[in-house]
């Protein structure tokens, strides 16, 4: 069991969130005007360190927001995320 700690909820189990995904991926700031190879990695290429990974999750059996932690790739430890960007809310 992995425990991930909420922003607003405080840690809760892992199988109350949704993975989303490595954090911080920019989007192109004109998406007409990349190359069909700067578009295809944009969408489909993402790190995959062994080691301390930053990522979005969100808290779908609670309070369904999104945030961003740090984890551990090689002993699933959630380590505080840059309080920068912690907490930022996804509103859609
Ligand atoms: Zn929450």
């Amino acid at each position: 069991m992995m425990l991930i700690p909420c922003p607003w909820c405080g840690p809760r189990n892992e199988i109350e969130f949704h993975y989303g995904g490595q954090a911080d991926v920019h989007c192109p700031d004109d998406p007409q005007s990349v190359s069909d190879a700067d578009w295809a990695t944009f969408l489909f290429f993402r790190d995959n360190p062994k080691g301390v990974f930053t990522e979005r999750w969100s808290h779908a059996s609670g309070c369904r927001r999104w945030f961003t932690v740090r984890r551990d790739t090689r002993t699933n430890r959630v380590l505080p995320a840059d309080s920068t960007n912690h907490a930022r809310t996804v509103t859609t």
